[in-house]
């Protein structure tokens, strides 16, 4: 097992930038997940922490040592991709050791290893088996334990989990959680998925345009997401985000008065994006009047799309509802629930 350090990573691709300056530390043991939209440099990142791609500038460190020239082969991490990359013409035996085997390892030590890994991913009895004679889930599960295998530092995924339908996806996500339980090797997984990212994460880190945009454990970004961005990418339903201005004591928006969180020091007539999670609006007696849109009841759930001073927003209610479209429900915060954010930056104020 070992650390993992990115130090002032820059990557471009002949003369496109796309990572701009990353810079973060990983515990031995712990479980990070790299998170954003398509396209901000995850997997970029990732490759070059395994060595398939070279850093434009930076140092990448692994256990102590700084490992910008030492080969993929001899940096001591396990890949899982997206595509399983299974040999089709090995058995599942022979796919999960064919790492050892290329390292002449001696047979009974691959054996044993194999069997091993098997058994901790439940595959014993299919060991004899082609890939194509498996389910996805089951591809998946080799494409891991050839992985585990090779005993690696690190263990590297690249969303791999996108190819499996959404019931699959969420046992999966269990299983990779509870394998890093039992292993606790070091574990840098990517996903688009902000709720893999939730599930799975001990701490996240949100990316956005090759750059980092918060790090966090799961429900630090959740409860004070530091900028816009984050507060939007992080937790489903989304946030609803509305423009304001602060006066004294509140914030005025959309014809009706919001309450200031107590930490917002925000000075009176500041322009800003005020945030309020879906669960945190409460449909009560006497409040902000809002006009039922939809009606979506989910059974544990009522998920409410109203409108309030012609700005939609969604309501997650924790109970049953006799509202129909077209009623006037009245809507109430805590004060200490919504986000402020400034209208120019979006850094959280
Ligand atoms: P993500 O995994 O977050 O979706 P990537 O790391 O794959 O993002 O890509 C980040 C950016 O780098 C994208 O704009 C992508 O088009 C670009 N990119 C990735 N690989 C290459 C490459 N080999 N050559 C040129 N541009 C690339
Ligand atoms: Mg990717």
């Amino acid at each position: 097992m070992a650390a993992v350090s990115f130090r002032d990573i820059h990557k471009a691709f002949e003369k496109t930038k796309v990572i701009h300056g990353i810079d973060f530390d990983i515990a031995d043991g712990e479980f990070v997940v790299l998170v954003g939209p398509s396209g901000c440099g995850k997997s970029t990142l990732l490759r070059m922490l395994a060595g398939l791609e070279e850093v434009s500038s930076g140092q990448i460190v692994i256990g102590g040592n700084i490992v910008n020239d030492v080969d993929s082969k001899d940096r001591d991490i396990a890949m899982v991709f997206q595509s399983y990359a299974l040999y089709p013409h090995m058995s599942v035996r022979e796919n999960m050791g064919f790492s050892l085997k290329l390292r002449k390892a001696p047979a009974d030590l691959i054996r044993a290893r194999v069997d091993d890994a098997a058994r901790i991913l439940n595959l014993a009895h299919l060991l004899d088996r082609l890939p194509r004679e498996l389910s996805g889930g089951q591809r998946q599960r080799v494409a891991m334990g050839r992985a585990i295998v090779r005993d690696p530092k690190v263990f590297l995924f690249d969303e791999p989990l996108s190819n499996l339908d959404a019931k699959l996806r969420v046992a999966m996500r269990a299983e990779i959680k509870a394998l890093h339980h039992r292993l606790k090797t070091t574990t840098v997984y990517v996903t688009h998925d902000q709720i893999e990212a939730m599930t799975m994460a001990d701490r996240i880190v949100v990316m956005h345009d090759g750059h980092v945009e918060q790090i966090g454990t799961p429900l630090q970004l959740f409860d004070r997401p530091g900028n816009l961005f984050v507060a939007q990418f992080i937790g489903s339903p989304a946030m609803n985000v509305f423009t304001g201005t602060v006066r004294d004591g509140h914030v005025e928006a959309l014809g009706a008065s919001w309450p200031k969180p107590a930490g917002c020091d925000a000075a009176s007539g500041t322009e800003v994006k005020y945030g309020i999670r879906p669960t945190d609006l409460r449909v009560v007696g006497e409040g902000i009047a809002a006009r039922v849109v939809v009606v979506e009841p989910t059974g544990a759930e009522t998920e409410l799309l109203v409108e309030v001073g012609g700005q939609s927003m969604i309501v997650v209610m924790h109970s049953r509802t006799d509202a129909r479209p077209d009623d006037i429900v009245h809507l109430a915060v805590d004060a200490a629930r919504p986000h402020v954010f400034d209208a120019a930056s979006g850094v959280r104020l």
